[in-house]
């Protein structure tokens, strides 16, 4: 077993958000609060991953092989308590008002300790993301209104993306591949609603979920132009969950199949119009398929700290393996690989919060809009909220100040970001067992499980071999014909 005695990484007491990411600190003189809340939120997920993620990782790893639905509700709780779940709302709404940039500081922490625990809750964010993707204010205080409830009441609440299909995963979340994929959800126009049947496979927490939110076509000949979202709620009737899936890696953060039987969704819980759902599916991706990356960094590290510390400890022929010259050079190199993609990674995520979706909580209207979570929970608040005419406008509003060109850019940026630190995670964790050699098999270092973990992002969120063509079309598109 690696014991941690040297102080770095996940063991450094001290933020080394500026170390990491030196440009930062120019940025820290013009804008001193965002940097700074950054850094104490490193420190915040740094601490609750040592405290609860890192001690009892290998031990869930290993109920989760045995029972693929094990979850633990010691560490729900510890977040639930951590507000990791409302980080994103606003603190007058009794979140923790976290920007993109202080999320992806705590994240890097609470994945390189953990990634499938870590995720498994840092993944119910999202709700909120792909509501303010749409900004319609009745599905954006549905979601804050729940979360902060289940927050207070100490109850789990998780919501989950469903658009993997039996027939095809990648096919659905792009336009060309789209265009010609056969989907297998029936989908039927019914009075005042529609009536879903199919399934939905490998869907991430979707055997927690209370929501789901279905990406999928009206019309299977014409795919991409009849793709809506449907929001169902998993008490629905006729919801069911299937298989949970045995993985490789990422054990504790469940992937589901979902059936649906006749499951009705009445018109006020069509998130997405048919016809609009590629877009919608665009904007998400724009910005999960780039915080893939942050994923890849999280393990690559984590591999890194563990091959630091198994080294320190080590000895061959009398001399400790961290002294051997060609350790360090390997170290060294793959460090600064690590902060290269990093680097890369914080330039996407300061855009985000300057000009994608995060930017919106910064814009005067929002700020005005922040009333305290008590007047937010009442029934009058809720009646205004419903108003399809306020949704409208804060939808057309949301659309000025991120409109679909700056969708289009971040998702290359995003598909650029997957390939790369997904590549890292898996190269960086192969190298490491190569340095630690047969020890790292075993299951005791954690180093395997860290192996087994990076390849899955590889392939989730869009499979990378799609996003490098996605990336290389939009790159090139224009200047090659
Ligand atoms: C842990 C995990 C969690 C997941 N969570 C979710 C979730 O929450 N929601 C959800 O909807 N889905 C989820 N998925 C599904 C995931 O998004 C898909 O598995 C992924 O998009 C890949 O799709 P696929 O498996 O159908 O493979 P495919 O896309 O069919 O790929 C299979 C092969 O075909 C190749 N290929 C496919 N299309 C092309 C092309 N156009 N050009 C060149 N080569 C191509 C690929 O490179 C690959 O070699 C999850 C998967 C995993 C493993």
């Amino acid at each position: 077993m690696i014991t941690s005695n040297i102080k770095y990484g996940l063991f450094n007491d001290e933020s080394d958000l500026l170390y990491n990411a030196p440009s930062l600190g120019k940025l820290k003189k013009r804008f001193p609060q965002y940097i700074k809340n950054a850094e104490k939120a490193q420190l915040y997920g740094r601490r609750l991953a040592r405290d609860v993620l890192l001690p009892k990782a290998l031990e869930t790893d290993e109920k989760c092989h045995e029972d693929p639905t094990f979850f633990d509700q010691e560490v729900w709780k510890a977040f639930n308590d951590a507000k990791i779940n409302i980080c994103w709302l606003p603190k007058e709404f009794g979140g923790l008002g976290w920007s993109m940039l202080d999320y992806a500081a705590a994240a890097e922490e609470l994945l390189a300790a953990d990634i499938g625990n870590a995720s498994t809750h840092l993944f119910n964010g999202f709700w909120i993301m792909a509501v303010v993707s749409d900004m319609r204010l009745d599905l954006f205080m549905h979601a804050a209104r729940e979360i902060i409830q289940a927050n207070n009441k100490k109850r789990p609440v998780f919501f989950s993306w469903a658009v993997t299909e039996p027939a095809g995963g990648t096919d659905n979340l792009f336009k060309e591949p789209c265009k010609t994929g056969r989907p297998t959800m029936e989908i039927e126009k019914m009075s005042g609603g529609y009536q879903l049947n199919g399934s939905k496979c490998f869907i991430s927490n979707g055997s927690l979920a209370h929501y789901v939110l279905f990406a999928a076509s009206v019309d299977r000949e014409r795919p991409l132009e009849t793709m809506g979202c449907f929001f169902v709620p998993t008490d629905s009737k006729g919801f069911s969950v299937g298989r949970v899936e045995h993985k490789m890696g990422q054990k504790a953060f469940q992937t589901a199949e979902l059936v649906l039987k006749d499951v009705f969704v009445p018109d006020k819980n069509i998130w997405v119009q048919p016809g609009k759902g590629m877009q919608h599916t665009t904007e998400i991706l724009s910005v999960t398929s780039g915080s893939v990356a942050l994923n890849g960094i999280a393990v690559a590290r984590g591999a890194v700290e563990k091959c630091i510390q198994f080294a320190c400890q080590k000895k061959t022929g009398g001399l400790r393996l961290i002294d051997e010259n060609w350790v360090q050079i390997a170290i060294a190199e793959m460090l600064g690989e690590i902060k290269a993609v990093r680097s890369r990674f914080y330039d996407f995520v300061i855009a985000l919060d300057t000009l994608h979706f995060a930017s919106l909580m910064t814009k005067v209207p929002m700020k005005l809009a922040m009333i305290p979570r008590e007047l937010l929970l009442t029934k009058p608040c809720k009646w205004i909220t419903d108003q399809k005419r306020v949704s409208d406008i804060t939808s057309a509003y949301k659309k000025s100040i991120v409109p679909e060109e700056t969708v289009n850019y971040f998702k290359s940026y995003s598909s650029e970001l997957k390939v790369t630190g997904s590549n890292l995670g898996m190269k960086i964790t192969s190298r490491v067992l190569d340095i630690v050699g047969l020890e790292g098999m075993t299951r005791d270092h954690g180093i395997e499980k860290l192996f087994r973990d990076a390849k899955l992002l590889q392939i989730y969120d869009g499979i990378n071999q799609v996003h490098s063509v996605q990336h290389f079309n939009d790159e090139f598109r224009k200047v090659i014909r």
